[in-house]
């Protein structure tokens, strides 16, 4: 189910309140709610020597939550300098942090090595000559083409940009090992919002013969597999979980397997953000304007901008009208936001309680890939983002942006080039 009873039983009571203090739109995430997933998941694997999650900073990249994770004993999964810096300014330190770019920079690379180093999981073989100076430890991320098919978010792998191909990833290995590299891993992420736990088995059953492979071809040992992030969550009611401890009991018994055959076991890392944070938010918007054309349209005081998920991908977001349930008669409407383009809708032709301007509108599962994705088009302004902390406080964790943020990337100095003729 999208955003749980008790989330709800935490929130519903005091929204107004906090509406009232805080004004309209805004996230708001559930720190116990996090905290408790959080401990699912390092629960259901429990029994593997060595599991990490590594939090997927691109999903909710707040330093708040970052410290919970950090609190969680996660480490933080990057791909840009500002994640970077985000995960070592919430306390994650050296290999606390895998960076795991595509089309990398040379500017990406210093950063990733700065302040202590990090992971480096490499997105293609020919990125071991520009690394510019290469750590002990490497990771690849591996992209199996025609083996495996994806699924609907992130595409076929053979069309995805990520990751070497089959037929380069010992060569990568082995090029690696003569450049002096002591330590590897691996690292494949063939899944987004994937309710089929059988889905990650079989990345997991991949993984481990591919390393018995390499291993035995180039004499090397692996210190973990990464199987990226990509646990779905259901957003649309009645549709069910991805069973965890069923997950968690299938991986579990590879690794034991494993460490049967071969002597040793390598460590399982994960890098999951949706799965952790996705239905501990909600974006909260007031309903300021209906119109009656041919279609009823409730107007919101939020848009795509701190939403885009609807519009980009037409994915479903549950919606809640705060005070008003099964008893208020309902009507079809489209939820809409105020951008000029049509596809600024949070729910097309959805049956919902009668709306009435000043409504509080609660869009559930927007903990991950909400703000996150924000933008500025049209001159919209990106929202505040709120935590509700475990002992029940409300605390502002990122300001709304001001017209004077949009502003601030036009004051600058001329500077003019006149190009000799
Ligand atoms: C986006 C991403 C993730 C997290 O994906 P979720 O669907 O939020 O779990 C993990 N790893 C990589 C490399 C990603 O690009």
């Amino acid at each position: 189910m999208p955003m749980s009873q008790a989330f709800k039983d935490r929130l519903f009571p005091v929204l107004e309140q906090i509406t009232d203090h805080y004004g309209s739109p805004f996230h708001i995430y559930d720190e116990a709610g996090i905290r408790e997933t959080g401990n699912q998941l390092k629960k259901a694997f429990a029994g593997i020597d060595r599991f990490r999650e590594y939090y997927a900073v691109k999903a909710l990249p707040n330093p708040k939550i970052l410290a919970i994770m950090k609190d969680i004993g996660f480490g933080f999964d990057c791909s840009s300098i500002a994640e970077l810096r985000l995960s070592r300014g919430a306390g994650g330190q050296g290999e606390d942090i895998m960076f795991t770019s595509n089309n990398t920079s040379e500017a990406d690379f210093i950063e990733a090595a700065a302040d202590g180093g990090s992971v480096l999981n490499l997105d293609d073989l020919n990125l071991l000559a520009k690394v510019p100076s290469l750590p002990e430890l490497i990771c690849f991320r591996y992209n199996p083409g025609a083996k495996r098919t994806g699924n609907e978010i992130i595409g076929t792998p053979v069309e995805a940009k990520y990751g070497v191909s089959d037929d380069q990833i010992i060569e990568a290995y082995r090029q690696a090992k003569s450049l002096g590299v002591k330590r590897f891993g691996i690292h494949t992420m063939l899944a987004s919002n994937e309710l089929n736990y059988e889905y990650m088995v079989q990345t997991s059953v991949m993984l481990l013969e591919l390393i018995a492979e390499i291993s035995a071809q180039l004499e090397i040992t692996f210190e973990f597999i990464n199987i990226g992030g990509g646990l779905g969550i259901p957003y649309k009611p009645g549709v069910a979980g991805l069973d965890l401890d069923a997950m968690g009991r299938d991986i579990t018994a590879l690794f034991k397997n494993f460490h049967r055959q071969h002597g040793y076991e390598p460590a399982l890392y994960m890098e999951s953000g949706r799965f952790i944070t996705g239905p501990h938010g909600v974006l909260v918007t007031k309903a300021i304007n209906r119109k009656d054309i041919y279609r009823t349209y409730v107007g919101v005081d939020a848009s795509m901008s701190c939403l885009m998920r609807p519009g980009m991908y037409g994915a479903y977001h549950h919606i809640d009208v705060l005070g008003k349930d099964g008893k208020t008669a309902k009507e079809i409407v489209d939820v809409v936001g105020s951008l000029c383009e049509n596809n600024d809708k949070f729910a097309i032709q959805r049956e919902l309680p009668k709306i009435d301007d000043g409504d509080i509108l609660v869009i559930h599962d927007t903990g991950a890939h909400g703000s996150a994705m924000g933008f500025n088009y049209n001159g919209n302004l990106r929202p505040k983002e709120l935590l509700l902390t475990a002992d029940g406080k409300v605390e502002l964790i990122r300001r709304a942006e001001q017209v004077e943020d949009y502003f601030a990337t036009l004051c600058f100095e001329q500077d003019l080039l006149e190009p000799a003729a």
